[in-house]
């Protein structure tokens, strides 16, 4: 019947009109009349902002269009400051655009940005709560979740891992968080191995350890690991915090314990001494959330730096490119355990693209301290079942913030989703 009527639509179009210029209407005509395909053509009218303080600074960023459809994104880490770098440098990529087309804008915000930083940091978040709003809007306008736009999901749930922040153990507080943390039904739990109180440091600035310091921080490690059944992982993060002698130490005292692995031994951006560490050491090595973009991650694969990547879908780039630095990873055979610090959005947003990663263990959780604001932040309530969570099945990310419950959180004298005045 299609075919049909195309015909009928050339034939009399060519009759009454000829010419170049009737060809050309008449395309626009069978592209807005017969296709029943069409893709909704929006434009983008606003870019707001709010900003958050709750485990770090979160960046928060709508993107409104002419149709009464906005997209919502969430950054972190780096974002302070990157509320100004979106509204004086990427909103003039936006505005007017029609958001659909995601990889057009987002290369020509990088690449606007060349001179000013769009290789890491600031500029990034602020690309990718772009990147992010921009994918929560197209997955509304087309009335899909952005799981479905991302390849299709591999798994319909989401396995968390409770990063607790504390170090401290053998008394009643550490045994609360690991009784609550289990409480909560979490298979993997991190704790830090990093305590920048520890009584034997050489002093404030210098993490070399000596003996006294080292064994103090193996022996937390040994109590927590001591505490939890067999069933249940356990992680370390060191915070990029350590020497190479220190690290390399570290890593081959805790290798009897088994660990899932030890994050960040030593900074993140000397890829040749992440790299002496995992070929001194049986223990696990994972770094990735201080490494931005896909050229980020290239030199840690090929140089086999790592054993596990833990990109930050919220400050890397966006759900777009954590699929391709996910996809690079893949090539190497190496899983991914994304870093996540975010409210339920952000993290609903990254669990979207787990969902599509084959070669994915488990995300991150970070709100252990601050569950009351978990919990009100979005209108759906608490997302965490039992450890994991549901993907949402909604369009775009599937999720709406309880702005009263957000707003306790907001960093002072920023505005708050409302125009820029700039
Ligand atoms: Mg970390």
């Amino acid at each position: 019947m299609r075919s049909l009527s195309r015909r009928w639509f050339l034939r009399s179009a060519g009759s009454l009109c000829g010419g170049a210029l009737a060809l050309a209407r008449l395309s626009a005509a069978i592209q807005t009349t017969s296709s029943p395909y069409r893709r909704p053509k929006l434009k983008i009218t606003d870019v707001r902002t709010a900003e958050v303080r709750v485990h770090g600074h979160q960046l928060h960023v709508r993107i409104y269009t002419d149709q009464g459809i906005y997209g919502h994104g969430e950054a972190t880490d780096a974002a302070a400051g990157a509320a100004s770098i979106i509204q004086r440098h990427l909103r003039f990529v936006l505005l007017g655009q029609d958001p659909l087309n995601i990889e057009l804008l987002f290369e020509r915000g990088r690449t606007l940005g060349i001179f000013a930083g769009a290789q890491a940091g600031q500029y990034v978040t602020a690309l990718t709560a772009v990147e992010i709003a921009l994918w929560d809007l197209a997955g509304k306008a087309l009335e899909l979740p952005i799981y479905q736009l991302l390849g299709g999901k591999v798994r319909d749930r989401i396995r968390l891992y409770c990063d607790t922040g504390h170090h401290e153990v053998d008394n009643e507080k550490s045994r609360e968080i690991l009784a609550r943390a289990r409480q909560m039904g979490f298979s993997i739990i991190k704790m830090d191995c990093d305590d920048p109180r520890n009584p034997y440091r050489w002093d404030r600035l210098n993490w070399t350890m000596n003996n006294r310091e080292l064994d103090l921080v193996v022996k937390r490690v040994e109590w927590v690991r001591q505490q939890l059944p067999q069933e249940i992982e356990l992680a370390v993060d060191g915070h990029g915090r350590f020497d190479v002698v220190t690290a390399k130490r570290l890593a081959r005292a805790f290798e009897p314990l088994r660990l899932l692995y030890f994050e960040e031994p030593v900074p993140a951006e000397n890829v040749a001494a992440m790299r002496e560490v995992r070929e001194s050491t049986a223990t696990p090595i994972a770094c990735g959330e201080n490494r931005y973009l896909r050229h980020g991650f290239t030199d840690i694969l090929e140089q086999r730096a790592a054993d596990i990547l833990t990109p930050d879908f919220q400050k890397c780039g966006g759900l777009f490119e954590g699929r391709k630095i996910a996809d690079l990873a893949h090539a190497y055979y190496t899983p991914i355990m994304p870093h996540c610090v975010v409210s339920p959005i952000g993290t609903m947003a990254s669990c979207h693209v787990c969902a599509t990663i084959p070669n994915f263990i488990s995300l991150e959780w970070h709100w252990f301290d601050d569950l009351e604001s978990w919990r009100e932040w979005v209108q759906e309530g608490d997302i965490i079942k039992n450890g994991f969570i549901e993907v949402s099945d909604r369009p775009g990310i599937g999720l709406t913030m309880n702005e009263e419950a957000a707003r306790k959180r907001q960093v002072p004298g920023t505005p708050w989703f409302e125009p820029w005045k700039g």
